[in-house]
């Protein structure tokens, strides 16, 4: 037997996903359209992300800086995030290529966006990362710290906070998630609530491969999906 090549691990993937997230988006009443796929592409091949463009995939998310700055030259057109851990020192080199940064994790962070988006004479759209399992090994803000750093970011110039991002922590049962989820989801409206002039704020970033169904139906739209589209990685890029 001949083994499937990674378009067509990508194709047949692709169709399933396109739609559980329709049924997912049903179950919370809402329409396909109300809810954007992101393609993780770490570890995958230009060629495949460039066949993963042509076959509609609109939005890809690196997680590193390196590669993603190895990788663009060689894309289709499509929308970049930057959706890994980054460092104040790596701003610069990301900020010019990127349209959404949904790792912000610090004050500190932001305020280095803003500087260098200023420079840059643009303004760059963020996330603020949400550490929602409260976890030692994550990044992201804790829920307590979440509502002082929106509104210090939001006074930033050159940075505009586009919503809210979290990687829960790893279940083995997505109960569990749901529960991260739904508080997530409560952040949101929270902070919606606080900008109420601000309608920006409308992009809630979480679930993943193994979660996004339980994401979806919590509220997510956006999800980001890497291993059930493109297969399993050959190796683990941690
Ligand atoms: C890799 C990655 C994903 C996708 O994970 P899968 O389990 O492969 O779907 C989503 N978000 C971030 C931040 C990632 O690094």
């Amino acid at each position: 037997m001949t083994e499937k090549s990674s378009a067509e691990i990508f194709d047949e993937n692709y169709k399933e996903i396109l739609k559980k997230i329709e049924e997912s988006a049903a179950a919370s009443g809402r329409k396909k359209e109300d809810i954007t796929l992101l393609a993780a592409t770490k570890t995958v091949d230009v060629d495949t992300i460039n066949h993963a463009i042509e076959s509609g995939i609109e939005y890809i998310g690196e997680n590193r800086v390196q590669e993603f700055l190895s990788k663009k030259d060689g894309l289709s057109n499509c929308h970049r995030h930057f959706i890994g851990h980054l460092q104040t020192n790596k701003v610069k080199d990301i900020v010019p290529f990127v349209e959404l940064i949904h790792s912000v994790d610090s004050f500190r962070l932001a305020n280095e966006i803003s500087k260098v988006s200023l420079k840059l004479r643009k303004t760059t759209d963020i996330l603020l990362e949400v550490n929602i399992g409260n976890e030692d090994s994550k990044s992201g803000f804790k829920e307590w710290e979440l509502c002082e750093n929106f509104q210090k970011i939001s006074k930033l110039e050159g940075i505009r906070i586009r919503g809210l991002m979290a990687i829960p922590p790893i279940c083995s049962k997505n109960e569990k998630n749901t529960e991260y989820f739904r508080k997530m989801k409560k952040l949101f409206i929270d902070i919606c609530t606080e900008n109420i002039d601000n309608n920006n704020i409308n992009i809630l970033s979480m679930g993943m491969s193994d979660d996004y169904d339980e994401a979806i139906k919590c509220g997510a739209n956006l999800v980001r999906i890497g291993t059930a589209l493109f297969g399993k990685r050959e190796y683990n890029n941690k």
